[in-house]
């Protein structure tokens, strides 16, 4: 570890203790925004990442603005290091607490404080969950871009910090390109503003964007604009079944050619995946026979648009077998093989997950390549395979009845090499966290790291700010 980064894990505490901070902050915020000791919810005490259950010091719950502003004070007035928290769906560990840090929780900072129908914009609260930001937009007759699994628990501030993907990335961007203003309060407790409502704004610096994806490192969001769209209209559902990634591209490449940008959802599950769905879950298998890949689309189209290019690339022997939504009911049967990945708790007592990136040319031998390693190393593993692929993101599952905290390191040092050999990410939407901290040097160069430790030096000089996350 060099100078600047043991500094940064290392803040500047002055003399006071952590009962003296906790004390100045009930004195500044009162007693019903600070809670300690048996006060404190299980639910804060952990987040999606399944880490030991750890009690913060406090938890700070502010009700404003200027409340998140004087908590932050008086805790870098006081060295005292501090845990930004949302709706503690994050799966990379980011607010998961350490012994010995404040939690600071959004999570009674909550509601749509605007939905301009004319410039299709929404300003909402940090901590307001994204299912409700949603349900407000189709209200309007609009449509928030945002869309992931954790949608009724997770945050648009975490969403933010995190710089969620999701389910319509590759028709939306991420969260990033739906995010037009921000209200942000640094490490020092300064209110940094810009509640943008325009898609053009170029005066000065657009400081928004460093805050996007910094997973609560350099400041806590506070207030988001989110810009809205027009709803798809008529949305078609199909499963489909390819031989290869090749072919699986091949479709992408066919359906955007036929349909320019209607595709909304393009996940693609292996045969291993399928199998724990159908063998182990009990879903109905959706074909007659097993297929390298199946295909979960979502295009916005009319008539029978995407039948005929499915019917075509069949024609061409590129697509093996389809199946496209009647109902509503088809419908959410076939979002059940892809959402099947949420029963694997109950399944498997130990797995780890992935999420990485790698470009589409690399994928087919990517993942090929990682399928042979943990076959081959971790034969007591079940791997599987899937992800929002129209995107380059790989999740990998490798799950085990038994599995150490060993085991598991040598499970994602070996797929994160892997990774980084065929120019991959070691996080394509989930983030660094906790978790990915150590491989963070296998998918940046070292003045990229350089740069960003710079940019938290800069904003959070005393490292109170989720220390130990990310750098
Ligand atoms: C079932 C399930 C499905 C998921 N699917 C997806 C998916 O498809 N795509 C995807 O990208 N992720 C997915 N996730 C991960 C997770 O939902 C996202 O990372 C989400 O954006 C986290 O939001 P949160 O409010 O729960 O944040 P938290 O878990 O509370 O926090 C996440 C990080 O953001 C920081 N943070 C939180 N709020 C703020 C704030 N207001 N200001 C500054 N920092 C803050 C925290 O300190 C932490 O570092 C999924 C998780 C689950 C459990």
């Amino acid at each position: 570890m060099d100078d600047q980064q043991s500094k940064l894990a290392q803040p500047d505490r002055c003399a006071s203790s952590s009962d003296d901070c906790v004390a100045a902050l009930i004195d500044a915020l009162g007693g019903d925004r600070v809670r300690t000791g048996a006060d404190i919810p299980a639910r804060n005490m952990q987040d999606a990442c399944h880490y030991a259950p750890t009690r913060p010091l406090a938890l700070i719950v502010p009700r404003s603005t200027d409340e998140v502003s004087t908590a932050l004070r008086v805790c870098r007035a006081h060295g005292q290091p501090v845990v930004v928290q949302g709706g503690l769906t994050g799966l990379a560990g980011g607010a998961h607490p350490y012994a010995g840090e404040i939690a600071l929780s959004l999570e009674k900072m909550v509601g749509i404080e605007e939905l301009d129908q004319l410039s299709g914009t929404l300003t909402a609260l940090a901590g307001t969950p994204l299912a409700t930001i949603q349900e407000a937009a189709n209200r309007a007759g609009l449509l928030c871009g945002i869309d992931l699994g954790a949608r009724g628990s997770c945050s648009i501030g975490g969403n933010v910090a995190t710089n969620a993907g999701g389910n319509q990335v590759v028709r939306y961007g991420m969260t990033r390109k739906n995010v037009l203003g921000l209200e942000v309060v640094l490490a020092d407790g300064t209110v940094v503003r810009s509640l943008n409502k325009m898609i053009k704004n170029n005066a000065g610096f657009d400081w928004t964007q460093l805050f996007i994806g910094s997973e609560g490192t350099l400041g806590v969001v506070t207030r988001v604009v989110l810009g809205l769209h027009p709803q798809p209209g008529k949305v078609c559902t199909a499963l489909v079944a390819v031989d290869t990634f090749a072919d699986c591209v091949a479709l992408l490449r066919a359906i955007d050619h036929a349909l320019p940008g209607q595709i909304l959802v393009f996940e693609a599950m292996w045969k291993d995946f399928m199998a724990v769905a159908t063998e182990r879950l009990g879903l109905a298998p959706p074909f007659a026979q097993a297929h390298g890949i199946v295909l979960l689309i979502e295009v916005a189209a009319v008539d029978d648009a995407l039948e005929q290019v499915l019917a075509q690339a069949h024609a061409r022997g590129a697509v093996r077998d389809a199946l496209v939504a009647q109902s509503g009911g088809d419908q959410k049967r076939f979002w059940q093989f892809r959402e099947s990945i949420y029963e694997y708790g109950r399944l498997f007592p130990h797995l780890v997950g992935f999420d990485i990136a790698i470009p589409l040319d690399r994928m087919e031998e990517a993942s090929a390549a990682m399928r042979q390693e943990l076959a081959t190393r971790f034969a007591h593993c079940v791997a599987v395979f899937f992800g929002h692929v129209a995107d380059s993101n790989l999740h990998i599952v490798a799950a085990a009845q038994h599995l150490d905290e060993a085991g598991k390191e040598e499970i994602e040092r070996a797929i994160y090499r892997m990774t980084a050999a065929f120019g991959g990410s070691i996080s394509a939407e989930h983030g660094i966290g906790r978790g990915k901290r150590p491989y963070l040097a296998l998918s940046r160069e070292a003045n990229e790291l350089e740069l960003m430790r710079r940019l938290k030096a800069a904003l959070d000089p005393s490292g109170i700010l989720n220390q130990g996350r990310v750098l």
